[in-house]
């Protein structure tokens, strides 16, 4: 083939579908139903085109992790039957901008952060789905090196998040920790996060997304019972570093 676009689908094409056989095999070793997990594919580092021939191959939900990459892609790509999710550490200065294209956001970890999420949602007369992200490394009051609280901050923080005007409490989501108790443990990791979700859902009931698991260990996310899986690497390759 030296059609590059055509080589680039293609090469998309067989990653999906790799991810894809991933995915349904984890479902069916856990008695999940393949409907009950939706794939995301976060597009991070790689061009609109890409996303492009993503939607082209039937991808319906993608994720990006910094507003100065995700808000020029979306606007690109604002013509694809796309939902577009933020998962990166957020600044409340660049909320009006993810408002604008986001339809959920992951990474809510701070009050301040739903305070400009709600102004900048009411603003511009959009519903935005939040996430609380859980930081599993973390202890009471902290926060995570990458983002989130501690746990036994979510329920606040997803009570403000009920409360404010122009967001929707949908679930959490986590990042397997690389250190403290759960490190290298990404199945104890993903079952803790199930035990933080019920809890939530006791007084959010249909706060039901659960946002876990990546390209290393996405089987261990469905196994523990992850609704929605953010994948980058297994789909579009080895990122480039420093970009
Ligand atoms: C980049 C990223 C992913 C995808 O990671 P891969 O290992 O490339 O699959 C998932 N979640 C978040 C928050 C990310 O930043």
């Amino acid at each position: 083939m030296n059609d590059p676009r055509a080589a680039r689908a293609a090469e998309l094409a067989a990653h999906l579908a790799r991810v894809e056989e991933r995915i349904a095999t984890a479902c069916e070793a856990g008695g999940r139903d393949r409907k009950d997990v939706t794939l995301i594919v976060v597009t991070k580092t790689y061009p609109a085109s890409d996303v492009r021939l993503l939607a082209g191959l039937g991808v319906r939900e993608v994720a990006e992790n910094r507003d100065q990459e995700a808000a020029p892609k979306a606007a690109e790509c604002a013509d694809l039957p796309l939902g577009w999710h933020f998962v990166g550490q957020l600044q409340t200065n660049k909320a009006r901008s993810v408002v604008g294209y986001a339809d959920h956001v992951h990474s809510v970890d701070r009050l301040r952060l739903v305070g400009a999420l709600s102004t900048a949602a009411t603003a511009a007369g959009r519903e935005v789905g939040c996430l609380v992200q859980v930081a599993l490394d973390a202890g009471s009051g902290e926060r995570g090196e990458r983002g989130g609280v501690a746990p036994d901050a979510v329920g606040e923080l997803a009570d403000a998040i009920a409360a404010a005007a122009g967001l929707r409490i949908d679930g959490v989501m986590t990042v397997a920790p690389l250190a403290g108790e759960y490190a290298g443990q990404p199945r104890a990791a993903f079952d803790r996060l199930m035990d933080i979700s019920s809890r939530l859902r006791e007084t959010h009931p249909a706060a039901n997304m659960v946002s876990a698991g990546m390209s290393q260990d996405l089987e261990h996310a469905v196994a523990a019972g992850a609704t929605h899986v953010r994948v980058g690497t297994a789909v579009l390759g080895v990122r480039p570093r420093l970009r």
